[in-house]
Parts: C-alpha cells; sequence; structure tokens
C-alpha cells in the first residue's frame, strides 16, 4: 500500500520515518557516499544511488519511481538544485504538494506578488536607492541561504555600499536595480509550520522555529563599543534552528497570516497549497508580525519535531512530525481513492 520517495538530504529522515509509522513503502534517492549515513537508520526500504538531485529529471530515476508507483515528497534541496521549471512540466511521476509553487518560492519576485496578493503584513519594499528613508536589508540576485545579503541605516549609506559591492564585482553596474531592497525589521524571527490538509480542509500550525544564523546571532555577545571597534557587518548563515513557543496571543494572527496566505495561491497558483509551507516572519517591538518569505514546502526547522511538538500535541494524541503529517496525509487519500487531491 503506497511508497513514498524523497531525496537523501535536508528533512528525508522524518519523511522516511513518517511514512513508516503510516505503514508506507520508502524508496530513497539517495546522493553518492551518503548511503552509508541512510544506512544507519534503517528507514529506506530501497536505496536508489543518484548523482545528485540534479539526476531527478533522468528517465532512469522517474522510470525507477514509476515502477514502485512511487509518490515523490520534495524538500529544501529540491528548491536549491533549480531548474524548476523544467522539473514542473517534464517531471512524470506524482508529487506531494503543488509542483507550481516552487518556482514562486525560488524567484523573489513571484516570491513577492504572492506575499502582496495574500493582504498580510510584509516589510516594505524599495523600488529604487533614491527612495530609500529607513534601515534596510538588500539581497543580491542569486543570494540565497542569508548569504549575499548587507544592512544599510539609511539611502545615503546603501548608495556608497551599493559602490563598494559593484566595485568588489558582486554587482554589475547596470545591475544595481535587480538588488531587493527591503526595510530592515528589528526584532525577533519565527517560522511557523504550516501544513494545509485538502483531505480535512484545515490548516494547522504543527511547530515553531528560529534560525540561528552567524554571525548576527553572534554579534549581540559583544557590547557596542567592541561591535564599532571591530566593523562588523552582520551576515545571515543557518547555522542551525532553535525550537521557540509563541506568546498564544500572537497565535490568532500566525493563524491568519496561513489562512490568507492559503487563500492567495489558490487564486495566483491553483490548486493552491498542499501540505507543509512556512512562513518566515518578524516579530517587532510592537507584537506586530511582518512575513517576508515563504517556503512551499517542509522546512528544515520541522527537523526540531520528530517526536512531535508542543503545537502538535494539541492536535494529535501521538507524536506527530511534519513527515508523518505528509504520510497520513497521503494515506488517507490513498484510502479514500482522492489521491489526485493531494498530488499534482
Ligand atoms: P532569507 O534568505 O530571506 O530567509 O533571509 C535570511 C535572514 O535574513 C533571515 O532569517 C533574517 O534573519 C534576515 N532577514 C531577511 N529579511 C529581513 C528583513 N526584512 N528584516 C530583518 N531581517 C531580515
Amino acid at each position: 500500500m503506497g511508497c513514498i520517495a524523497t531525496i537523501g538530504s535536508h528533512s528525508a529522515l522524518q519523511i522516511l520515518k513518517g511514512a513508516r509509522m503510516e505503514g508506507l513503502k520508502t524508496l530513497l534517492l539517495c546522493p553518492q557516499g551518503r548511503e552509508s549515513l541512510y544506512g544507519r537508520y534503517g528507514l529506506a526500504d530501497e536505496i536508489f544511488t543518484i548523482n545528485g538531485p540534479e539526476d531527478l529529471l533522468q528517465d532512469k530515476v522517474q522510470r525507477e519511481l514509476l515502477k514502485n508507483e512511487a509518490i515523490f515528497v520534495p524538500h529544501g534541496t529540491l528548491i536549491s538544485g533549480g531548474r524548476l521549471e523544467e522539473f514542473e512540466k517534464n517531471f512524470r511521476p506524482p508529487i506531494f504538494g503543488n509542483r507550481r509553487i516552487f518556482r514562486w518560492e525560488f524567484d523573489r519576485a513571484l516570491k513577492d506578488r504572492i506575499l502582496r496578493e495574500a493582504g498580510i503584513r510584509i516589510p516594505k519594499k524599495f523600488d529604487s536607492v533614491d527612495d530609500v528613508d529607513r534601515p534596510v536589508i538588500v539581497k543580491l540576485p542569486g543570494a540565497e541561504g542569508g548569504r549575499g545579503y548587507f544592512i544599510a541605516k539609511d539611502g545615503d549609506d546603501l548608495e556608497r555600499k551599493m559602490r563598494e559591492v559593484v566595485r568588489r564585482g558582486l554587482l554589475k553596474e547596470d545591475e544595481a536595480n535587480k538588488a531587493f531592497i527591503q526595510e530592515y525589521i528589528i526584532g525577533v524571527t519565527i517560522y511557523p509550520h504550516y501544513f494545509y490538509s485538502p483531505m480535512l480542509g484545515r490548516l494547522e500550525l504543527l511547530g515553531c522555529d528560529r534560525r540561528y544564523e552567524t554571525n548576527v546571532d553572534g554579534i549581540g555577545r559583544i557590547c557596542a563599543r567592541d561591535q564599532l571597534e571591530l566593523d562588523l557587518i552582520p551576515t545571515f548563515r543557518v547555522i542551525g534552528n532553535l525550537p521557540i513557543v509563541l506568546r498564544e496571543s500572537l497565535l490568532s494572527e500566525v493563524f491568519e497570516a496561513g489562512e490568507r496566505f492559503v487563500a492567495a495561491t489558490e487564486r495566483l497558483v491553483p490548486p493552491g497549497m498542499i501540505g507543509p509551507f512556512c512562513l518566515e516572519m518578524i516579530c517587532d517591538e510592537d507584537g506586530k508580525l511582518y512575513t517576508f518569505e515563504f517556503s512551499g514546502r517542509i522546512v528544515a526547522g520541522t527537523n526540531l519535531f520528530i517526536d512531535g511538538s508542543p503545537y502538535s500535541s494539541l492536535l494529535f494524541d501521538e507524536p506527530m512530525s511534519m513527515g508523518r503529517r505528509i504520510c497520513r496525509e497521503i494515506k488517507l487519500a490513498l484510502v479514500e481513492g482522492k489521491i489526485g487531491k493531494i498530488t499534482t
């Protein structure tokens, strides 16, 4: 009954374990050299070695999935691999989730469009350096995972730093308009883990984390005088994830933002959100939530909650990781003969 396939990286272990717990077969597409890691846990019924995520489009990989009647569960590795338009069109096996959403996550302009459509609070975006009147964070084209970002305190500072970025060859002079300039929100980052269930017609909150980023999360350990003397530049490379439980009074807004996001994806990227997603938020000193990014699939922060989280235990009387929740939805759809409702 049913087979779950995923790539061996990111959140594969909890997906495999979740499939086991739900009584589904597992097929791991394992990047070469990682077989022994995944072998240690014995969670994959079958391991099919690939060179890397780029092999997903190869005929022999797709045939292996089709032969096993596998449902492919995407995660962060798929997005970072790029080639998402090709994947959307040419990947033949069924995917759990909406295969059209990944391109919107990868492309900053499309991402911005969905968040606007959702009508949730987002940091102000500046189309021109001349309009900048407050602290901003600049995301250079091609930058991801917080590398290639910098902060400027106002318009003059930004102009100076943009010149420096061009001088260092990080941005071509005629490409300055491609830098994504966004209001910098000072506050606490929070990353709620949502699951939208088409089978149950409900939005669930299964956990929440914060990313621990170097060096920005380390700078606060140094006193202000030393920070100035050391001439530090904040960077945002994710090193790990920390669990966070939110003030209960924030939950209504967290749910409302999630509901609005789901509705926006239904309008812009039909059939809309299926399964896990994350809104990347900052809560400022007034308790206002700003959403600055989204992930349209399982995020790595859910790896904290393989045994469930305080939020998942409010909904389920058993340990419910995001990986298991995905497999529970697939099982339900298989039993009810509605697999088309949750796959694309
Ligand atoms: P991202 O690659 O967009 O997920 O951003 C990486 C990190 O940069 C985030 O986890 C935040 O710490 C920081 N960041 C991004 N956008 C903003 C913003 N508008 N205001 C404050 N911090 C931000």
